[in-house]
C-alpha cells in the first residue's frame, strides 16, 4: 500500500496560490501524475451552495479536465481544496465526498501564517494520512534519487571491494627473501 507521494514544488506553490485567490471561498482542484508522483494541479471552479465551508467541482469541467489528464497521459490521482480557515483535516463532508474511491485528497490549510499541506486517503470511514514529499528538482525525472539504506549499500560494497584489494595484493607479494647467516 503506497504510504507516500511526491508532489513537485511548482505544482504545491500553484495550489497555494488558487488557494489564496480564491479567500474566503474554498478553491478545489484536480490532481493528476504517475504512480505516487502528483506532477499537475487543474484548478477548478467552486460550484457549492455555501464555498465558504464546502467544494464542489463543477462535473462538465471535470470532464474536460480529466481528457486533458489523458491526453497529457498522466492518471488521475485525486483532489485537492482548501480550508481558509480550519486545520487540514477532512471534514465529515470531505469524508463523505470520497469515501472508497481510492483517490487522494490533499488539503491546502490557510488558517496560519503558513500554508499547511496534507495528503489523505479516505478509506470508508476513516481518513489515513499519507506522507507528502516535496521534490524541488528533477521533476519528471525517470531516474529515482537513492534512498539511505541504497546509499548505505553502495558504501558498503565499496568498502568491500577495497579490502579485497588489499587482501589480494597481500598474497600476490614475493615472500620476503631469506637472510642466511655467512658461515
Ligand atoms: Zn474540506
Amino acid at each position: 500500500m503506497m504510504m507516500t507521494s511526491t508532489i513537485s514544488y511548482p505544482v504545491a506553490r500553484q495550489i497555494v496560490d488558487h488557494a489564496r485567490n480564491q479567500m474566503p471561498c474554498e478553491a478545489c482542484g484536480l490532481l493528476a501524475g504517475r504512480d505516487a508522483q502528483i506532477l499537475a494541479a487543474h484548478p477548478m471552479r467552486n460550484v457549492a451552495d455555501s464555498p465558504q465551508t464546502q467544494f464542489q467541482i463543477d462535473a462538465r469541467e471535470q470532464l474536460l479536465a480529466l481528457k486533458a489528464i489523458d491526453q497529457a497521459e498522466m492518471d488521475w490521482l485525486g483532489v485537492y481544496h482548501s480550508h481558509p480557515r480550519s486545520a487540514p483535516i477532512p471534514s465529515q463532508s470531505d469524508m463523505e465526498e470520497c469515501a472508497d474511491s481510492g483517490l487522494l485528497q490533499l488539503i491546502v490549510s490557510l488558517e496560519g501564517l503558513k500554508p499547511q499541506l496534507k495528503l489523505w486517503r479516505v478509506d470508508r470511514d476513516s481518513a489515513i494520512p499519507i506522507e507528502l514529499v516535496f521534490e524541488t528538482e528533477n521533476v519528471g525525472d525517470d531516474e529515482p534519487a537513492l534512498s539511505p539504506s541504497q546509499q548505505a549499500a553502495i558504501v558498503i560494497v565499496a568498502v568491500a571491494a577495497i579490502l579485497i584489494l588489499l587482501i589480494i595484493s597481500f598474497t600476490l607479494l614475493p615472500p620476503a627473501p631469506e637472510i642466511r647467516p655467512v658461515s
